[in-house]
């Protein structure tokens, strides 16, 4: 039998990548424009990583890790996220004494995850995100959200929603902790096994559990909003504010939580509410992490960023009939007749290549008529045909495919002519 793929991972094949390429061009035009600057880490990091900057008690930590032992006996893991390795990346290269602050930073590539292959859940999947280090100003709160919507609006997204939710600082996040704890205590014997270590460990998860969402007890649970304290609050309404100014609609929504000590002030979420985008409609999440740079060992440093994978975006595109601007076309087929005249291609391919143009021969012998159904097959805006009889009289006849103009070229200098002739 042959070897297939493994469970959960996609090849992108030419005619798919050309959609993932154009998709990370215009985030990383964005991200030009944000200036945020990118970074890349290792596919890999220690374990511990991830246990101390994702969270014990999170999925990614307790089922969802690639983990496995190098020829060192060292604990390694496939990252199943971006955020910790970047803060890591942050604190050992000891960004947080770069002259320029904050410091804004994005990352784009494959993250690992054993989880339950579905539609729009990978086990190798790509992530696009961003990362602010160093402000507790609001209006970074702002840009951050908008960067996100502003990605999926250049594309044509139109049916999003934007969630939005405020987790409060520390001492609002510990009275709602306590109130969490009173609510579900008495009856936590109900809940998955998942929630019940969750009650002391981290009770605001048990919001986030998939298990017992329909619980009566979650509907009636006690909000956050109503534990936010003076300075919380006015954080969440000044990040409001922003949004509103930039025409960025968002609803409320005091559920949507992300459940580490870490974590405060905003939570968000980008979901999609096209039709027919199936049960997974969350394009998007990030939030604010003001605690985890010192959770990993470095000095206290406020951040934000979010995470995005193009797997869900290139389906939410599919789901509202987004096609992308991605047609290639070729500058210049070469047609030759002749066996002098073939083997005169190969320098006049490479001369066109190298001053810039894309430019194609045959490679397989075919004869005229199929050489030119190939340069049709490539989009060609050219064709220049070449037969021995014209290399004789050093000429090349050249073809606009679009207006079916033909012109004859001297072949001595051909690819300068070429140059004036190509628009
Ligand atoms: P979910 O609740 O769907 O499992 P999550 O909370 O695990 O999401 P995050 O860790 O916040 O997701 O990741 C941010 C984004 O990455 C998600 O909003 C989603 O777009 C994407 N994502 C997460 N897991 C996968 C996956 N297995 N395959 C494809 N995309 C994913
Ligand atoms: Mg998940």
């Amino acid at each position: 039998m042959s070897i297939r793929i493994p469970r959960g991972t996609q090849d992108i094949l030419p005619g798919q990548v050309e959609k993932w390429q154009y998709i990370e061009m215009k985030a990383r035009d964005l991200c030009r424009r944000f200036q945020y600057q990118e970074i890349r880490t290792p596919i890999f990091e220690h374990t511990e990583l991830f246990q101390r900057g994702v969270g014990d008690t999170t999925d990614i930590v307790q089922k969802e890790m690639y983990t496995f032992e190098d020829r060192g006996k060292r604990s390694l893991t496939l990252r199943p996220e971006g955020t910790a390795p970047v803060v890591r990346s942050f604190i050992e290269n000891k960004m947080y004494g770069n002259a320029s602050q904050p410091v804004k930073l994005y990352y784009m590539g494959p993250m690992f995850r054993y989880e339950r292959p579905q539609a729009g859940r990978y086990r190798q999947f790509v992530q696009f995100g961003v990362e602010a280090m160093g402000s507790a100003d609001p209006a970074i709160d702002a840009e951050v959200i908008s960067l996100a919507v502003s990605l999926y609006k250049e594309l044509g997204l139109k049916k999003l929603k934007v969630v939005l939710n405020s987790l409060g600082d520390k001492e609002s996040r510990s009275a709602h902790r306590e109130a969490l704890i009173a609510h579900f205590q008495p009856r936590i014997g109900e809940f998955c096994s998942d929630c019940q270590n969750r009650l002391e460990k981290n009770p605001m998860r048990i919001l986030d559990c998939k298990q017992d969402r329909d619980h009566e007890l979650m509907k009636t649970a006690p909000s956050i909003l109503d534990y936010l304290n003076d300075e919380s609050r006015a954080y969440f309404e000044k990040v409001q504010s922003y949004l509103t100014a930039l025409n960025i609609e968002f609803v409320v929504d005091s559920n949507l939580v992300r459940g580490l000590d870490y974590y405060n002030h905003t939570a968000f979420e980008i979901m999609s509410d096209a039709e027919g985008f199936g049960a997974i409609t969350t394009l998007c999440g990030g939030g604010r992490y003001n605690g985890l740079a010192e959770q990993l060992g470095g000095p206290e440093t406020p951040g934000i960023g979010f995470a995005l994978s193009i797997e869900r975006l290139i389906s939410a595109l599919d789901a509202e009939g987004i096609t992308l601007p991605v047609n290639e076309t070729l500058d210049c087929y070469l047609v030759s007749l002749g066996e002098e005249a073939k083997d005169y291609t190969v320098q006049l391919l490479y001369k066109l290549r190298k001053e810039g143009f894309s430019a194609e021969r045959d490679y397989l012998d075919r004869k005229v008529k199929a050489q030119f159904k190939a340069a049709d097959r490539l989009n060609a805006k050219f064709v220049a045909v070449l037969g021995d009889d014209e290399l004789k009289e050093n000429k090349i006849s050249v073809k606009n495919m679009e207006s079916g103009e033909q012109v004859e070229l001297d072949l001595a200098s051909f690819v300068e002519k070429f140059k004036e002739i190509y628009q």
